[in-house]
């Protein structure tokens, strides 16, 4: 087992926070730089829960899944005129970012947890890792753990040849609250609700409300409609605000020009079944992310890893990116309490969770160009299930 070792996260969000704390129960001296200035807030919208993302709060903090997540039992595939063609018996749990990551950061505490410190460089010599922080100043770890997100600066000193590729699409996001829809969106309360039509599907499914209540009437019905856009100055024009600024990954809620929300409620009235129409006409702020997939070749380099989106950002057609990012943690922990040091830790680590990270992204790709592309995709496909892994295992 590594014993005494100085531990360096960068990026406090889900991925650095489960590896926070699952390295500072070994032992470790950890230390977890965040470069936002406040505590990070709501990003979007919902979030399908894997088991892998909420491991920590029910195994090691007591938490109660219940408490933190709705849920729902069936996966229902509506036609054009809303009538369910293919209804699923298949349990999932939703919840939103903010309530796991507060949850998360309630466990870790603020003492270690260093707001407005942002990452600018790494170096390393003689087994040590140098970091440099925006003001200058320098710390010493003897392992980082990168897990600075989509944009991820660490990935791209380490690997300046790894660049994202847009996936032809964007998901449109926005949410209603479930009282606003009335009866009529009854239907929409147990079940995550599909909608596929030619290069296009959309989902629709509960989620906790914004201060993270789970009781009926409180929560928000999410939707994440998946677009195509032409790569340059088609999807330059969406992703641009109406001050002109462009926004590479995604554009916030209240940042899309009116001409696009109009469109998308036109669009939402003209082709989707009445029930997801209604909640996209409804939803105020509806807003935009960007899909794309990013591979590296490697997530070690001496003594720093990447791990969660640092390393392999994929589609969101599984739900799976925080169970990614969470389970890189895990295995990062069980590497370093079954091996005698570091760099043996990271080599068997870093097998594991490239081999994960490629099948992951490989399925969420084949997803994708079924429904974008191909048009081939079928209620019901069994390969769309929202897991970490492939169905069956
Ligand atoms: C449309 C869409 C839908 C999604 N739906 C789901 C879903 O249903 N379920 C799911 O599990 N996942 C979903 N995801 C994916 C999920 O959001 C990500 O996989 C997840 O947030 C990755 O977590 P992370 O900790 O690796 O990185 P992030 O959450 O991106 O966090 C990175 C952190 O690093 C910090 N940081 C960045 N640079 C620096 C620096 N230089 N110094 C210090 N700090 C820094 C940032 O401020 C941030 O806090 C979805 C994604 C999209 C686009």
């Amino acid at each position: 087992m590594v014993r005494a070792a100085r531990v360096g996260v960068v990026g406090g969000s889900l991925g650095g926070l489960t590896a926070a704390l699952l390295l500072r129960e070994l032992g470790l001296d950890v230390t977890v730089y965040e470069r936002s200035g406040t505590e990070l807030q709501q990003r979007g919208a919902g979030i399908g829960l894997l088991p892998e993302t909420y491991r920590y709060l029910v195994e090691r903090a007591d938490v109660d899944v219940d408490e933190i997540s709705t849920s729902t039992a069936y996966v229902n595939y509506l036609d054009r005129d809303g009538r369910v063609i293919h209804e699923l018996s298949q349990p999932y749990r939703f919840s939103n970012w903010n309530t796991i990551y507060r949850s998360l950061l309630r466990c870790f505490g603020r003492d270690r947890y260093l707001l407005n410190h942002d990452v600018t460089d790494i170096k390393q010599h003689d087994g040590m890792v140098q970091v440099t922080l925006a003001d200058d100043n320098e710390v010493e770890v003897d392992l980082l753990v990168c897990a600075d997100g989509i944009g991820s600066r660490a990935r791209s000193r380490l690997l300046p040849e790894v660049t994202s590729a847009y996936a032809g699409y964007v998901a449109w996001r926005g949410v209603v609250p479930e009282k606003d829809l009335g009866r009529e969106g009854d239907a929409l309360r147990n079940a995550i609700t599909y909608y596929v039509y030619a290069n296009s599907h959309i989902l629709v499914y509960p989620i906790p409300g914004l201060d993270g209540s789970v009781s009926p009437g409180d929560r928000l019905i999410n939707f994440v409609w998946y677009r195509n856009y032409l790569a340059g100055s088609d999807l330059h024009d969406l992703m641009t605000d109406g001050d002109g600024k462009l926004h590479e990954i995604s554009l916030p809620p209240g940042a899309a020009r009116p001409e696009y929300v109009a469109e998308l409620r036109a669009v939402a009235a003209a082709r989707l079944p009445d029930l997801i129409a209604n909640v996209v006409v409804s939803a105020k702020e509806p807003f935009v992310q960007t899909i794309l997939d990013i591979e590296v070749t490697r997530m070690v380099f001496g003594r720093v890893c990447l791990i969660g989106d640092a390393a392999f950002a994929v589609r969101p057609h599984a739900a799976a990116g925080t169970a990614k990012a969470a389970e890189d943690a895990w295995e990062l922990a069980k590497a370093l309490e079954e091996q005698p040091d570091i760099d043996s830790a990271l080599r068997i680590w870093e097998k594991g969770q490239m081999e994960l990270g490629q099948e992951l992204l490989e399925r969420t790709r084949r997803i994708g160009r079924r429904s974008q592309v191909d048009c081939n995709w079928v209620a019901g496909d069994p390969e769309l299930t929202f897991s970490l892994y492939p169905p069956g295992r």
